[in-house]
């Protein structure tokens, strides 16, 4: 046994095991997330293929940075997926040493086209790419090239390790909202920060609340059993499983 494994009680999974797990313990879902799921891809396939022989779904959070081929392979298998759009070219650059923002962008446009469900976020740095022009651009691709109805997360940065610019101000998160609200994103949510304002859902028609989030308690409210919004009768896209 390793010393981070005494230490964080981790331990050696096969996929066969991993799956099993799931399995007996009641989950619906598999996350692949913490680390990087792409890092460790032959693990996640194998075990992504298991997972669904055995009927539960997948779900992948990842930085979406990934050739074309192995991507394809993976995602008939994937059900749902957010992946973390970090900025414009410069951004990706300057602090992620990336020169291709472009496979990223990729990445969800196949994922999107393959009918996976996609949620994007962006953790919004300060003074990295914060301004209105980066904000726009990405919130644009979002319209654009994904769909106004893929939900897009707004995360609060705090310093941490190599990078000690101040914390995000909680009004950027709500300027970046207001302007993909504006720009007809459906589901905007904001991340890292306390409280419960922008948390939760919204009929996309009427503005009715349709899901409470509290921390990780979630509840249903104004819907009918076919997910439809009590007030107005539009369908909210809610997947629940
Ligand atoms: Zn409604």
């Amino acid at each position: 046994m390793s010393i981070l494994s005494k230490l964080y009680g981790l331990k050696k999974l096969s996929p066969k095991e991993a799956a099993k797990e799931a399995v007996q313990s009641g989950c619906a879902t598999v996350a692949y997330t913490y680390n990087e799921p792409l890092i460790w891809y032959e693990w996640v396939l194998d075990t992504a293929k298991i997972v669904h022989q055995k009927g539960l779904k997948n779900v992948l959070v990842t930085n979406g940075y990934i050739e074309e081929e192995p991507l394809r392979e993976l995602l008939p298998f994937i059900d749902g997926a957010n992946v973390d759009l970090k900025g414009d070219k410069g951004f990706y650059k300057e602090m992620c040493g990336v020169t291709r923002q472009e496979a990223v962008l990729r990445t969800c446009k196949i994922m999107k086209e393959q009918k996976v469900h996609l949620e994007i976020t962006n953790l919004i740095v300060t003074s990295k790419n914060d301004s209105d022009e980066q904000l726009q651009e990405l919130i644009d691709f979002v319209v654009t090239e994904l769909g106004s109805d893929v939900p897009l997360h707004f995360s609060r940065y705090f310093p941490n390790y190599n990078v000690d610019l101040p914390a995000t101000p909680v009004d950027t998160l709500f300027k970046a909202r207001d302007m993909a609200l504006r720009s007809g994103v459906q589901y905007v949510y904001l991340g890292n920060i306390r409280g419960e304002r922008g948390n939760d859902t919204h009929c996309k028609n009427c503005g009715t609340l349709v899901v409470k989030r509290s921390g990780y308690v979630t509840n249903t409210t104004n819907l009918t059993k076919d997910f439809l919004c009590k007030n107005c009768g539009t369908q909210t896209d809610i997947i629940w499983n």
